[in-house]
């Protein structure tokens, strides 16, 4: 285990806005797990963080903080003609991932490309893009909890739109179990190469990003339509500004502050409350204490 005392958070986010954090712990190992006890002793539990690509930290945050960084190997648990279960550490980054799938011929995240996260921060936010989902495809996780370590099968699991239930809140997953199929590479890549156009030509990936920073309403119009029609691309606090391609997202342009974020964040909340009636859910977490 590693600690760094006072992080510059700005390094655990992809929007990278500046904070500071006071105590960030990474964890190289399961055997590293067992300072986790200690942390979760304290009143405010611990936060996890993965690749941070859907985290605003604010300017200062005191809860301690946990990232897993072991990188095993993927292990093929077993597999047939059709398809294979794979055993994958959640501190993978789903970029790689997709990368062997390509290799190997496995489909099923194909839709996922362009997602910058872990996959063990996909498994919890329930990740989705262009009718894929991460939920759909996992089928076990191991997760360390206080009380030891327990296997969760998808069966047992609350999957909501952008939300993974596992009634462990906080608790780490440590690896998780996907069940793909088998399929001729050369498909799985032009499937994977389409979506990854489509996300170009719609998402702005030149400046640093948390994603959406609302969830699209089950009720009406997509939040970014929303955030458009109510003028928001392109208003800018600061170094941080609402994206001229997607209103859904907010830029960091170079120096931003989670401070000028968080305003920008609220003034959009409060301006659809007043114009639709409704308050603007947020996708992306805010980490305050
Ligand atoms: C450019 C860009 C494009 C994006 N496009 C999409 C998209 O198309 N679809 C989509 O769904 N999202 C998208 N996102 C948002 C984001 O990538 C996803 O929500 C992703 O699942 C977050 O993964 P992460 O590893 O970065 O998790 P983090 O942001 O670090 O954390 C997110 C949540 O997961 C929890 N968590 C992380 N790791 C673990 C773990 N090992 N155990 C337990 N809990 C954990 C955290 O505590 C937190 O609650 C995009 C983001 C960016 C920046």
């Amino acid at each position: 285990m590693r600690k760094i005392s006072n992080p510059d958070l700005s390094q655990f986010s992809s929007i990278r806005l500046l904070s500071q954090g006071e105590n960030l712990y990474l964890l190289e190992g399961i055997n590293d797990c067992k300072y986790l006890e200690e942390l979760y002793k304290k009143d405010k539990k611990p936060f996890i963080v993965g690749n941070g690509t859907n985290v605003i930290f604010y300017p200062f945050v005191k809860r301690d903080i946990v990232r897993l960084v072991r990188h095993r190997e993927i292990k093929i648990l077993k597999e047939n003609k059709n398809e294979v279960y794979i055993q994958v550490d959640s501190s993978y980054h789903l970029k790689s991932l997709l990368r062997i799938c390509l290799k190997e011929g496995w489909s099923g995240i194909e839709g996922l490309v362009g997602i910058p996260a872990s996959l063990g921060g996909a498994v919890s936010m329930n990740a989705g893009s262009f009718g894929y989902c991460i939920g759909d495809v996992w089928t076990k996780i191991t997760v360390w909890t206080p009380n030891g370590i327990l296997e969760i099968k998808k069966e047992e699991v609350n999957l909501e739109y952008r939300k993974c239930d596992f009634g462990q809140r906080h608790y780490l997953i440590l690896d998780v179990v996907m069940c793909l199929k088998k399929k001729d590479s050369l498909k799985v890549k032009e499937e994977t190469q389409k979506w990854y156009l489509k996300k170009k030509q719609n998402q702005p990936l030149s400046y640093p990003s948390a994603g959406c920073i609302f969830k699209n309403p089950s009720f009406t119009k997509s939040a970014g339509q929303i955030l458009d029609e109510c003028g928001f691309k392109g208003v800018r606090k600061g170094d941080v500004c609402f994206s001229t391609k997607h209103a859904n997202f907010l830029l960091n342009l170079g120096k931003g502050r989670a401070e000028d974020a968080i305003y920008l964040i609220k003034k959009a909340q409060e301006e659809v409350l007043k114009r639709y009636g409704f308050l603007l859910d947020l996708e992306v977490i805010l980490l305050n204490l």
